[in-house]
């Protein structure tokens, strides 16, 4: 099988399996896990934080993230497809249950003016009635809009106005390192623009879980109760925490190769009669295109790609690949091959 469906295919490589079986453990929840306080160190410095803590996903991160940022009666705002809205079982409403506004914007990135104006309709009613604005969230790259980089200007223009608005910014990282090797821009300057972010390890970089949630010391200290809270305190978790290790040493340049071959995935889709690309091209790691014109709805399509070897994943009616580092240049030409097949032999 070719997995195209998720980044999150990837299994631990055998080097990865090695480092994790020689990590040195001890009882993370009592803070005596040497490999966990040596990645969650390692994690705050990269992100350009005081302090960091390691929890088991990414959901995790943001639902302490926003539990910490954000209380009844206050805003947090994201963009209507930020994966804290869409993706996490209501996590936000749950842990802190604030009040969620949109941000209309066109797929995930937006401008000071937009958040403005979701502000605005914040402060509609008298103060009394009105809920308080908090938290603004951002999402570096952006999933649902097709793995899209926010520029760090771009990023530090809407963050900088946030701030200004009295906003505390929070960044779901989960791919940012994937956004750090397609714009040249560290994870530093990225997260200089945030106030609390995270990075997940799960996806491209390769680890079977784990991701770190990054902030000041009185920051990490609030969230470490919602850590135990959500049954996130772990014991000798510095065997995942050594993959994580692992990964940042060995996996974050080559996520190079994974946007190369999703700029060559999309090329050959882009000759494939009946596709239509959702980009004209892939900023990092994935491909969106969907198959209206070729009279086939998504699910029979991706079934019937399935069939010849690949897997993709279905995204409203829409299609998305993703590439990583379980997926070689020559997967990506039989992608091709594959979808062209499907293609030609399409109908309702
Ligand atoms: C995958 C993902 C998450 C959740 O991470 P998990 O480790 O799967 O819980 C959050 N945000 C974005 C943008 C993601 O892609």
């Amino acid at each position: 099988m070719i997995p195209l469906n998720s980044d999150t295919e990837t299994k631990p490589t055998a080097a990865m399996r090695r480092a994790m079986a020689a990590a040195e453990v001890g009882d993370e929840q009592k803070g005596e896990d040497p490999t966990v306080n040596r990645l969650v160190e390692r994690v705050a410095e990269l992100l350009g934080k005081e302090a960091a803590l390691f929890l088991p996903t990414g959901t995790m991160c943001n639902l302490v993230a926003v539990s910490v940022g954000a209380r009844v009666g206050e805003i947090l705002f994201a963009d209507p497809l930020a994966h804290v809205l869409r993706a996490e079982s209501g996590g936000a409403a749950f842990g802190a249950r604030a009040m969620v506004e949109p941000i209309r914007c066109e797929r995930g990135i937006f401008t000071a003016q937009q958040l403005d104006e979701a502000i605005a309709i914040t402060t509609l009613a008298p103060p009394v009635k009105a809920c308080v604005p908090k938290l603004l969230c951002v999402e570096q790259t952006h999933n649902l809009s097709g793995g899209r980089v926010w520029p760090l200007e771009s990023l530090r223009a809407v963050t900088d106005h946030a701030r200004s608005c009295d906003l505390d910014v929070h960044m779901d990282g989960a791919r940012l390192m994937n956004a750090v090797v397609a714009s040249g821009t560290s994870a530093a300057e990225f997260g200089a623009c945030a106030d609390t972010l995270w990075i997940d390890f799960s996806k491209g970089l390769g680890a079977p879980f784990g991701a770190v949630l990054a902030g000041s010391a009185a920051f990490i200290e609030e969230a470490t109760p919602w850590k135990h809270r959500l049954g996130g305190a772990m014991r000798q978790a510095g065997i995942v925490a050594a993959a994580c290790l692992y990964a940042l040493d060995h996996h974050v340049e080559r996520l190079a190769d994974d946007h190369d071959n999703a700029r060559r995935l999309s090329n050959g889709l882009a000759g494939v009669g009946g596709i239509r690309l959702g980009a004209p091209a892939p900023e990092s790691n994935m491909v969106f295109f969907d198959t209206a014109d070729l009279g086939t709805d998504n699910q029979t399509f991706l079934g019937r790609l399935r069939e010849r070897g690949v897997t993709m994943s279905a995204v409203g009616s829409g299609i998305r690949a993703v590439t990583h580092l379980d997926i070689r240049r020559r997967d990506i030409d039989e992608a091709v091959s594959a979808v062209a097949a499907v293609a030609g032999g399409a109908g309702p």
